[in-house]
């Protein structure tokens, strides 16, 4: 083994590992939700491995950080090449989502650099702020805010679940709420983003790759699911006079999945609350959220229009009202053909053969895909686990994955 890979190894252990040790549960799983100490803490992880690498960090007026190679960036009117992820996690989520993005980003310029390799255009590695959306409930905000496609005084009315709003939140976490929102002179500049992300499935697992390139995202959204009956006593309440909006959930769990199986789609009734929640009682609530995902627009339309019509039907039947309405909805996404096509090029010159995947998860690549050429890659994943302790990656297939980003950026910004 060569001494640079000895090198690289090392250096990507070291700044893996400072960043796993922020979140991290010792009973398994890691937690840093956004605008919270662990996430103030990751932020200043990003700050001190970028300045190590002699990189100047600012922080947009959506709340994102970005390492500017060289120093800070410069104005001049060279299109501007970003590399990136995020650095927040679901709840008990896994190590690598979103970090391996970042780190790779950071490592991939500190090589080039210790190269001596002259960037001809700007780079920047973006840390995106709140990509998972685990407490307020916006996923991958960060960029969709930078972007333009959220409402900022929509978002600062938003609560978490103790009740703090989310512009108390980003104040205490040093945002400004005032300047808060869209930053389109900063999305001009960008000439491309190419985003690196650990794969949550088994795609690679399956053609014995290391690396692959995204193709695009499918269309997914969430729905908020409410059938309201009535609470009564568990034991004085006669079958026939119950009105029990759990039978009506129970129905939209399993309408969920056949409606998926049908349509060759995904559907996840992941979270519910039932009200009051106690067990000698008949709820009066119950309210879930429907996160459903296909290949085609039209087929995500196709399942929640029959999720809908299966729990009408149970409503129906149990004398319950019932209420669907869409949290959140993102249509597919296809990466650019001419700078995917010039990212596969330039990683068959370098020794890999990336195979080509397309995914059903979110990604910041997806929301800036509208605005600015964007691709991605995809690093093996053994487990073809996500959102999960279980979530893994080799360290070989997170070098490889840290090379190929190099060659990326010196083919798109030093050339
Ligand atoms: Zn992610």
């Amino acid at each position: 083994m060569s001494a640079g890979t000895d090198r690289l190894r090392e250096e990507f252990e070291g700044c893996f590992g400072r960043l796993a040790e922020i979140g991290r549960d010792p009973a398994g799983g890691w937690t840093r939700l956004a605008w919270t100490e662990e996430d103030r803490r990751a932020r200043a992880w990003f700050e001190a491995e970028a300045a190590a690498r002699g990189l100047g960090v600012e922080r947009d007026r959506a709340g994102n950080l970005w390492a500017w190679w060289p120093g800070q960036g410069g104005e001049d009117g060279e299109p501007v090449v970003a590399v990136g992820s995020h650095l927040d996690t679901v709840r008990g989520g896994g190590a690598y989502d979103g970090a391996l993005g970042v780190v790779s980003g950071l490592l991939a310029v500190g090589e080039l650099s210790r190269r001596e390799v002259e960037p001809r255009r700007p780079v920047a590695v973006v840390a995106f702020a709140d990509e998972e959306g685990g407490r307020f409930g916006v996923p991958t905000f960060g960029s969709r805010v930078l972007a333009g496609a959220l409402d900022p005084a929509e978002l600062l009315a938003r609560v978490d679940q103790d009740g703090t709003g989310m512009g108390e939140a980003l104040a205490a976490a040093g945002v400004d709420p005032e300047g808060f929102g869209p930053d389109p002179a900063r999305i001009g500049r960008l000439g491309a983003f190419v985003e690196l992300h650990v794969e949550q499935g088994r795609g690679l697992v399956d053609l014995g790759r290391p690396v692959a390139l995204g193709t695009g995202i499918w269309p997914h959204g969430r729905w908020r699911l409410t059938l309201a009956g009535e609470a009564n006593h568990a034991g004085t309440t006669r079958l026939a006079d119950r009105r029990d909006p759990m039978l009506g959930l129970a129905a939209a769990v399993l309408a969920a999945r056949a409606a998926a199986t049908e349509l060759g789609a995904v559907a996840t009734v992941g979270r519910v609350v039932v009200e009051p929640n106690s067990a000698n009682s008949v709820p009066g609530r119950a309210s879930a959220w429907l996160d459903a995902r296909a290949e085609q627009d039209q087929t995500l339309d196709w399942l929640v229009a029959a999720f809908q019509g299966a729990v009408e039907e149970a409503a129906g039947r149990n004398g319950l009202a019932v209420e669907l309405a869409c949290e959140s909805r993102s249509p597919a996404v296809q990466f650019d053909p001419d700078l995917t096509a010039r990212v596969d090029a330039c990683l068959r010159a370098n020794g890999l053969d990336p195979a080509a995947l397309p995914t059903a998860a979110g990604h910041d690549a997806g929301s800036l895909a509208a605005a600015v050429p964007t691709a991605m890659l995809f690093v093996r994943n053994p487990t073809g686990t996500s959102h999960s302790p279980a979530e893994t990656a080799e360290l070989d297939d997170c070098l490889a994955g840290v090379r190929a980003l190099a060659a990326v950026i010196e083919e798109l910004a030093c050339r």
